[in-house]
């Protein structure tokens, strides 16, 4: 057996590193908003931002919004959803706090074990009389059933949310996936794959929404006097909008240098004992927003904790996403349909998954040295052993 010497990476590698642009391509549009005086509310920077995001997601509407999560609280209220939500425990808790903050009970539905998302064949047995809609989430970037998931809306009358927040492009046989449901939102956080350094949209199918979403994130005003709705303060300043529209520039370029990581990642991963790539979903186009493994601990020889924990000793910081279940949060962890046995699936996988190190500048030669140090890991524990 050959043994190949495994040193650590000699910088730290983060699972990812937000997108920059330019900064002379920011100081330009700098210049331009100070000559303007107008800093946020809908200004010179947002309308652009609107514009070139409609192109780019091929909306047939959209708002943008400070953060993805306020979009999320604003997009359920819009819809009026009452009562209970059917929804997933593998997300991050800001699905579950929009929910919470709309004043929502969520009832969990397991997951599949393939792609991750809500078990769409589950969703109809947790449907009661108070049900009024479905929050789904296209995790890791792989679409939801949506076929299923709309099938069963339109049965019961349900509305269905997005949480698109990892699926910034990601297409179903070349079909936008914010198409689908009710409203999809979109986070523009500086980790995901477009950024606004904050920020976040609703993009909807139906445009009599519209107003009503702008008013909402507009302390529900009609004009400068009135008061509709009960709203807050959710927009999109011109400072983030305009640096937003540098790094709308980089995004096709970036997907495309991460499609290269992903296929050297791909290469050197797959003879490996144990290991699963959760990001590959035939027909359809994934946004390229995470790279995320699973491992078989009985196969490979060592568990997801321990290699998370034995990869940080070779500077390569993986993340434990979505860890803990949302089920698991202390003002729900009592709900009926938080319990364990009605959660398998997600109990298995949120202890099985560990996403990788992924962004465009990501060097192909490390992801071959990452690649090398899984493989050769639990070979040498078991000669320690
Ligand atoms: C990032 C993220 C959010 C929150 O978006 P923000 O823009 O950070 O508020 C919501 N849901 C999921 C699944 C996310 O990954």
């Amino acid at each position: 057996m050959i043994i190949i010497s495994l040193t650590a990476l000699e910088e730290p590698v983060h699972v990812t590193r937000p997108l920059l642009p330019d900064i002379e391509k920011v100081s330009n549009r700098m210049k331009e908003i100070w000559e303007s005086r107008w800093i946020t509310n809908n200004g010179d920077q947002h309308k652009q931002l609107e514009k070139e995001l409609t192109k780019h997601l091929r909306a047939k509407n959209i708002s943008i919004f400070s953060n993805g999560t306020l979009a999320l609280i604003l997009g359920l209220k819009a819809l009026e959803v009452k009562g209970e939500v059917i929804t997933t425990p593998f997300t991050f808790p800001a699905t579950l706090q929009a929910v919470d903050w709309n004043g929502l009970t969520p009832v969990f539905c397991d997951i599949e074990k393939e792609t991750l998302n809500i078990d769409a064949n589950q969703i109809e047995s947790l449907i009661t009389n108070k049900t009024s809609a479905i929050l789904a989430v296209h995790v890791f970037g792989n679409p939801c059933d949506v076929k299923k998931i709309q099938t069963i809306a339109d049965k019961y009358n349900l509305r269905v949310i997005y949480d698109g927040a990892h699926a910034f492009g990601t297409q179903i046989k070349w079909r936008s996936v914010s198409s689908f449901g009710d409203m999809t939102m979109f986070s523009f956080h500086a980790t995901k794959l477009f950024n606004t350094v904050e920020g976040g949209a609703l993009v909807y199918n139906n445009e009599n929404l519209k107003e009503k979403l702008e008013s909402l994130k507009n302390f529900g005003l009609r004009g400068s006097e009135e008061v509709i709705l009960s709203g807050m303060n959710a927009k999109l300043n011109e400072i983030q909008a305009a640096i937003g529209l540098e790094v709308l520039k980089l995004v096709e370029n970036e997907r495309k240098r991460r499609e290269e990581i992903k296929k050297v990642y791909e290469e050197n991963l797959k003879s490996i004992d144990g290991i699963r790539i959760i990001t590959t979903l035939e027909g359809e186009n994934n946004s390229f927003q995470y790279f995320v493994i699973e491992i078989d601990e009985e196969k490979y020889g060592m568990s997801r904790d321990y290699l998370h924990e034995e990869l940080k000793k070779y500077n390569i910081f993986t993340r434990r996403y979505f860890n803990p279940l949302c089920s698991e949060f202390s003002w729900y962890r009592d709900l009926e349909s938080a319990k364990y046995q009605n959660l398998k699936q997600a109990h298995k996988s949120v202890k099985n998954v560990l996403s990788m190190p992924f962004y465009g500048d990501l060097q192909l030669e490390t992801v071959k040295k990452i690649c090398r140090i899984i493989r050769e890991i639990p070979v040498r524990l078991s000669r320690i052993k």
